[in-house]
């Protein structure tokens, strides 16, 4: 049985099988430095399964791990193009150290500063959700594009006008020049304890996670919304409509 005496020997050498992957490295870089998985697995207090050739099996990315064995190694950090991938493999082997480090990266840093950001933004998750459906169900050909257009209605002060002339469930539109596109999505009001969050940012911001996602968009700005009253006192929407158009594929 398992338990705090050591109970298996290790090869100083060994030969490992990493999902599928194969790694020779020696005992010593796996359990050298502070408590993580793999100290843990090849102290000598558990039994490690092998695959059919001998090799020690560790159910991992075999491809990520090759990051985890260069830290262990020498204490090289992944690229910033890798650096997402190879934290959440950090985790799993429980490497905090790597994880700090990680952390730190401007690339993990920036990412962490536009979530905390959007986590303040009142209606973002929403907004998303609301323009992916749309988007995903109003596909189009436009000259040698497929593409998709999500029509969005946004004011940061949009409040409900009292006046009974005026109706508040309006679906925005803009109708010059020629554009009948009425908005699908609308964001407003939002308050924010962050300064200066104005509809173009926040649409910027709506912009960069579906770019972060892999999304390739565009959007522009269609006008004000077109809808307003003129009896008794004029009452316009304040309401400005932008068209976000999710470029699909292009024919060559
Ligand atoms: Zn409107």
């Amino acid at each position: 049985m398992d338990g705090d005496a050591k109970v298996h020997n290790f090869p100083p050498v060994l030969e490992l099988n990493v999902g599928g992957v194969y790694y020779t490295t020696s005992l010593s870089t796996l359990v050298k430095s502070q408590d993580h998985m793999l100290s843990a697995m090849f102290s000598g207090r558990h039994l490690v399964a092998k695959d059919k050739d001998g090799r020690y099996f560790i159910d991992a990315d075999g491809t990520l791990f090759s990051h985890i064995l260069r830290y262990l190694r020498s204490g090289d950090l992944p690229c910033s193009s890798m650096a997402p991938q190879v934290y959440k493999e950090a985790k799993y082997f429980g490497l905090e150290e790597l994880q700090q480090h990680i952390e730190q990266m401007p690339v993990m840093m920036g990412k962490q500063a536009r979530l905390q950001f959007q986590s303040r933004l009142a209606g973002f998750d929403e907004a998303i959700e609301q323009i992916l459906a749309t988007a995903n169900k109003k596909q189009c050909i436009v000259s040698d594009e497929i593409v998709s257009f999500a029509v969005i209605a946004i004011h940061k002060d949009s409040q409900l006008v009292m006046n009974p002339a005026f109706d508040n469930d309006h679906r925005c539109f803009v109708n010059y020049p020629q554009d009948l596109n009425s908005a699908d999505v609308v964001i407003g009001p939002w308050e924010s304890d962050i300064e200066d969050v104005t509809d173009r940012v926040y649409l910027r911001a709506i912009a960069r996670e579906l770019e972060s996602r892999g999304f390739t968009i565009t959007f522009s700005k269609q006008g004000s919304c077109s809808y307003g009253i003129r009896n008794p006192d004029r009452i316009d929407c304040k309401k400005t409509v932008f068209k976000f158009i999710f470029h699909w594929h292009k024919f060559q």
